[in-house]
């Protein structure tokens, strides 16, 4: 009998010495995908590059983004690569503009280019601005109210005008608060700086900061202070996986939510980070921070409907037990 040839099938992930990304590689390695990592390393980590190739490049080099079509010939994008902080969007919106929005029009040119035509994106919840509703679907209007979710809308409308032009298939995936790190303490959140809730909460209740700030306490909430839907990383990156195999397999275009439907205050966040951490953190009451937006909280039935997700370990004690962990070990050195 003859031997099968198996061809591998590559996935280009920008971003993928991130967080996020750096996440989704070893996800993509589980499930028999050659992840391929394209990254600038300005804020990822190459320690972080652990289950396929690491191309050093910037998403605003369009040769360098062609080269990497050219030589490893993916199947298929996943596009975390962006500046993704609401506050410094605020402060610093061209540069948002810039990397965000034409990074990711030199990334979809080149893969037409390479005729590769499937691409999952990473959007956000912030697309969504300042709701009244409570739980947010898919349909709800996109009025994004920061710079950040304003270069993340125009990238999925970006995206849409090319799957009506050249046949672009995408995914889009709208998160809401991604935290905890891999259960396996082999990758975790590393900012540098931190300006997330969780981390810093950890940060504080290690001695290595002095204090957590609340950024605003008079919000029109239960007890002040903003609302949000916190899901885990692993359970984000499972349904990239998900997305990767819809476009595979020729289902075509489709966005989802990506949360765990379940909204938590600043102050619970808090209250269940003094659990796992078994004592002290200091907390500062602090004015708000522009471009944060009320309550943010995700409606994810289509995404548990057609994709078959669910998110099985986004619960506080999960996800900050599993920073935690994280945060204890040694962490990614430049
Ligand atoms: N937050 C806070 N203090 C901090 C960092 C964040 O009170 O030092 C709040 C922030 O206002 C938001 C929530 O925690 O309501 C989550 O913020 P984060 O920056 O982690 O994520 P974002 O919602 O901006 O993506």
């Amino acid at each position: 009998m003859e031997a099968m040839q198996m061809t591998v099938q590559k996935v280009l992930v920008t971003g993928g010495a991130g967080y996020i990304g750096s996440h989704a590689c070893k996800a993509l390695a589980k499930a028999g995908f050659v992840p391929v990592v394209f990254d600038n390393l300005s804020t990822g980590w190459a320690e972080a590059v652990k289950f396929g190739p690491l191309v050093v490049g910037d998403l605003l080099d369009q040769d360098a983004v062609r080269a990497a079509f050219a030589e490893h010939q993916p199947v298929a994008v996943m596009h975390f690569a962006a500046l993704s902080l609401v506050g410094d969007s605020m402060k610093d919106p061209g540069r948002y503009w810039r990397v965000n929005v034409t990074g990711a029009l030199n990334l979809i040119e080149c893969a037409l280019e390479a005729d590769c035509k499937k691409i999952v994106f990473s959007s956000t919840c912030a697309t969504y601005g300042d709701p009244d509703s409570l739980e947010l679907t898919e349909d709800t209007p996109q009025a994004p109210i920061n710079a950040y979710g304003k270069s993340k809308r125009a990238i999925e409308d970006i995206l849409r005008d090319f799957s009506a032009s050249h046949g672009l298939d995408h995914v889009i995936f709208r998160y809401f608060n991604v935290a905890g790190a891999d259960p396996e303490g082999e990758l975790g959140e590393q900012h540098d700086p931190e300006t997330h809730l969780i981390p810093l909460l950890i940060a504080a209740a290690l001695g290595r900061r002095a204090a957590l700030t609340i950024y605003g306490t008079d919000y029109p909430t239960p007890d002040g202070t903003c609302v949000r839907d916190y899901v885990h990383v692993t359970d984000l990156v499972d349904a990239h996986i998900k997305g990767l195999r819809w476009l595979l397999d020729g289902r075509g275009n489709r966005a989802f939510n990506l949360g765990s439907g379940h909204g938590f205050s600043v102050r619970e966040v808090i209250d269940a980070a003094r659990l796992v951490s078994n004592g002290t953190v200091p907390v500062i009451e602090g004015a708000r921070r522009e471009g944060d937006a009320t309550s943010l909280v995700s409606g994810s039935k289509r995404a548990q409907e057609e994709l078959g997700w669910s998110a099985v370990r986004s619960t506080l004690p999960d996800m900050i037990g599993d920073a935690w962990k994280w945060h204890l070990g040694r962490g990614f050195n430049r």
